[in-house]
């Protein structure tokens, strides 16, 4: 039986941040993993992750991804790494119905939270997208846009490994290659069961990311779906013209959830341009997850997401990855106690958007473990609001 005061179970991006952070603060932290993270079977993979300040998901997000900007640097300034391109992002709605009165316009959101919390930003009109990105040259004459310089993107893989080897450098045990079994609360604790041995825990948090249903049972089971998720990496025309400093971005080109695709600059020396979209309308498992691109699935996602909409890109595809979210219905993170469970916290349905926000969690959580509550108020990610939902 192997002891410790908090046991994270999962250390892709929620858990590897908070086991960083547990170590820093002095606790005696073991860490399980499934996998050897970083690694490519869940939803921290494919090389970048795009974050932003003014987060148009919800005001709530702001002090966490704050938060995790500072904390990036602090981790580059640690490891030696490259975590955090400051590169900016560009936000833009660019679609044949878009209604300038519409005030749930992801951009018009974007806009709005960016002004209301002095976080530094331009508003772009179309002519203005054109001279500055002439890869956003497509874009009709009503699209509006939003610059923030202070966004960019991360690197999943390197934030990832860089916080294990430090947690592991502060006294961290991590085991990897073994998978939890089973998780049970009494007065003694918590009792997490592995493929390969018993741990007990004076707290836990799981941060299984889309594995967390069936980890965490009710009411997880009927809260969460997985979707799976395909990332493309298009080879650029011979003389693509793209800004010198090309930011990352968002653009919405019609009134659907799937007519949007967002992307990163072309990292250096790889001349191909990373875009993906995102799709809810079909559930799957961590089982039965096709992890497999087809060519047909290449195509579509070519003709209907980036020939017309991004200048100075090809059809040809230099790599394709699939990665999955783990969605709540209403699209917000779950952050809470788990209810049935004693001393076991639950981080991890992230629908599609928490990589931005992991560091900061990460400090977030161990603080919880530590002192019971949380410098940053994540209330407004409590189980709660779902009491009632069927
Ligand atoms: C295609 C795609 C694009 C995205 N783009 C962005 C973006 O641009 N910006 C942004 O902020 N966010 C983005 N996200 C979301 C973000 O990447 C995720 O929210 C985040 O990476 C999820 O981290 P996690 O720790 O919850 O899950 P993971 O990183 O998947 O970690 C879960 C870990 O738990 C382990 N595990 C599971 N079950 C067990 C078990 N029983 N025993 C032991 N270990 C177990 C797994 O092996 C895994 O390592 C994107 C996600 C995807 C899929």
């Amino acid at each position: 039986m192997e002891r410790c005061e908090v046991a994270v179970l999962g250390l892709g991006a929620m858990g590897a941040a908070t086991a960083y952070q547990l170590a820093k603060s002095g606790v005696k932290v073991i860490g399980v993993d499934r996998y050897h993270p970083p690694h490519t079977q869940g939803s921290s993979h494919g090389d970048t992750r795009i974050t932003r300040l003014s987060v148009g998901e919800g005001a709530a997000y702001l002090p966490i991804v704050r938060n995790s900007h500072r904390i990036w640097r602090e981790l580059e300034a640690l490891s030696g790494e490259s975590l955090f391109e400051q590169c900016g992002v560009l936000v833009m709605t660019s679609s044949p119905d878009y209604d300038a009165q519409d005030a749930t316009d992801f951009t018009h959101r974007t806009l709005q939270l960016a002004h209301s919390n002095g976080i530094e930003h331009e508003r772009l009109s179309a002519a203005q997208i054109r001279e500055r990105f002439p890869q956003f040259s497509p874009v009709l004459d009503s699209a509006i846009g939003y610059f923030e310089p202070q966004g960019g993107y991360v690197r999943p893989e390197r934030c990832i490994a860089v916080q294990l080897k430090l947690a592991e450098a502060l006294g961290a045990t991590l085991f990897k290659g073994e998978t939890v079994t089973q998780i049970t609360s009494d007065e003694q604790g918590v009792t997490v069961t592995t493929d390969q041995r018993t741990i007990l825990a004076d707290k836990v948090v799981v941060s299984a990311g889309m594995w967390s249903r069936e980890l965490l049972g009710q009411p997880f089971d009927r809260l969460l779906r997985v979707c799976r998720q395909k990332l493309f990496w298009f080879e650029l025309e011979e003389h693509a013209r793209f800004a010198p400093v090309s930011p990352t971005f968002i653009l919405h080109h019609g009134p659907g959830d799937e007519d949007l695709h967002y992307g990163f600059p072309p990292l250096p020396g790889e001349g191909s341009l990373k875009v993906a979209t995102e799709q809810y309308s079909e559930a799957s498992s961590p089982d039965t997850l096709d992890r497999t691109v087809s060519e047909a699935e290449a195509r579509e996602m070519f003709e209907t997401q980036v020939w017309g909409k991004i200048a100075g890109v090809t059809s040809r595809v230099a790599k394709s990855s699939i990665c999955a979210y783990t969605v709540t219905p209403d699209g917000d993170f779950i952050i809470d106690e788990h209810p049935h469970l004693k001393n076991t916290l639950v981080v991890s349905a992230c629908s599609g958007h928490g990589f931005k926000h992991s560091a900061a969690l990460g400090e977030a959580l161990a603080q919880w473990c530590v002192r019971g509550s949380s410098e940053l108020d994540l209330s407004a990610f409590s189980l709660k609001r779902f009491d009632g939902q069927a």
